[in-house]
């Protein structure tokens, strides 16, 4: 039996390539500093990928049966360590009864099929049914990712591709036509299949290193936006999202309600119960809120325990709705390690996509106050240019200038 043996002027490209990668993704592991999973696992791919060359490099030198078994292996493992690797990037646990089976089932062939019945073929042929196995369960993981960018295409792509070699591989093999001829699979079938898997393993690298980074940009966008403590967006880029949805009031002439929230005594509860404590109820006011919008619904935080909602085409008796389904709900949780508390809830309608949002803005203030002055735990609401005021006392004194610059 001649086993393949490739010229080293073919060999040392590849594994410099995923020598290559692995310093990518060790570089990319310390940029992202642990705020993205499974970069490890791809890591250890690439490490066996080089190993699986210089093995095949080796083999001049190296006993046929070290050869056939150490090769089979070090194949396998790469597409091991992807598949849980994408499970690790998608934050699941790792697919470790399959990993374990498939890798110790192989072992086992390889064994057999070296040690006590030699057949090179059925090594070649277990390696290609178990790594299909291994793409199959990567790409099904895939779909539980929540983006599907270009990275996750290309690397579906450069999946399937897999899939269809491998199965090409094994259908050659059970339909007996490289079976017959060892020669052929030893030297031909086995340069076409490295070559191809060779560029294919290169665009999944790639492929997951661009993921890695969508993800760290993602990141990094949704931190801009967000209010830290509470996730919920920040003022400037709540009034710039604002200042779209008014633009669609212009367009589309649908409703659009802009609500203000505000604690109630929330000075005393700090005092009494501690800032900790505080920090609690405001967490509880943004999980009651969160869990009555709707997705497209908009939350913001203007400041300290005031907030801001966005319900696009949503009229005024229908914000009302919701904005009384918050209050209560705050009123009567029952959430552990907080004391009772209440909100105001001051509210503004328009279908008038002209008017200008500081007096959009003042007009829900406003109401806000209006709230408190009925005797907090309140909701009050008015249609824009039907009966707003815009001048109640201290009404639309905190609308800050720099905030409408920015999102105008
Ligand atoms: P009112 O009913 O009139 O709104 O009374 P209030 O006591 O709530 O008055 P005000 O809105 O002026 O007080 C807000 C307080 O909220 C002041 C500030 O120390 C506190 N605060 C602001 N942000 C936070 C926070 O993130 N955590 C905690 N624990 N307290 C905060
Ligand atoms: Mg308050």
């Amino acid at each position: 039996m001649t086993l393949f043996t490739p010229s080293p002027v073919v060999l040392t490209p590849i594994a410099a390539w995923y020598g290559l990668m692995l310093i990518v993704l060790r570089l990319t592991q310390r940029r992202v500093a642990g705020t993205v999973q499974g970069i490890n696992y791809f890591m250890a791919a690439e490490f066996f990928l080089v190993a699986v060359v210089l093995t095949v490099g080796l083999r001049r030198h190296l006993p046929d049966y070290y050869s056939i078994i150490s090769t089979n292996i070090c194949w396998l493992l790469p597409q091991a360590f992807i598949h849980n690797g994408m499970r690790a990037f998608a934050q699941r646990p790792g697919n470790y009864w399959l990993t374990i089976g498939v890798l110790l089932l192989a072992t086992i062939g390889y064994s057999w099929f070296t040690f006590i019945d030699q057949n090179y073929v059925i090594c070649v042929f277990t390696t290609a049914i178990c790594n299909t196995i291994f793409f199959v369960a990567t790409i099904a993981d895939m779909r539980k990712l929540p983006t599907n960018g270009q990275a996750e295409k290309l690397m579906r792509l450069a999946l399937i591709f897999l899939i269809i070699f491998n199965t090409i591989r094994v259908s050659t093999i059970i339909i007996g036509f490289v079976y017959t001829n060892t020669e052929i699979i030893d030297q031909m079938s086995q340069r076409a299949y490295m070559g191809t898997n060779a560029i294919l393993n290169f665009s999944v690298s790639i492929a997951f290193t661009m993921m890695v980074n969508s993800k760290l940009e993602a990141r990094l966008a949704y931190l801009g936006t967000r209010d830290r403590q509470t996730g919920a967006y920040g003022r400037v880029a709540f009034f710039e999202l604002m200042a779209t949805e008014l633009k669609r009031v212009q367009r589309k002439a649908a409703p659009l309600t802009f609500v203000m929230v505000d604690l109630d005594k929330f000075k005393t509860i700090n005092d009494t119960w501690g800032h900790p404590v505080g920090d609690k109820v405001i967490a509880d006011f943004v999980a009651n809120a969160m869990s009555t919008l709707r997705s497209y619904d908009l939350l913001g935080r203007y400041g300290g325990d005031e907030f801001v909602i966005l319900l696009p085409n949503t009229t005024k008796d229908d914000a009302m709705v919701v904005a009384e389904r918050i209050r209560v709900r705050c009123a009567s949780s029952t959430t552990e390690g907080i004391p009772p508390y209440s909100i105001s809830v001051g509210l503004c309608c328009t279908s008038d996509g002209n008017v200008s949002m500081e007096d959009f803005i003042n007009a829900a203030d406003a109401s806000l106050y209006r709230a408190k002055e009925a005797g907090r735990n309140h909701v009050d609401g008015c249609d824009y240019g039907k009966d707003h005021r815009n001048d109640d006392g201290k009404a639309a004194a905190n609308v800050m200038k720099e905030d409408l610059a920015i999102a105008h």
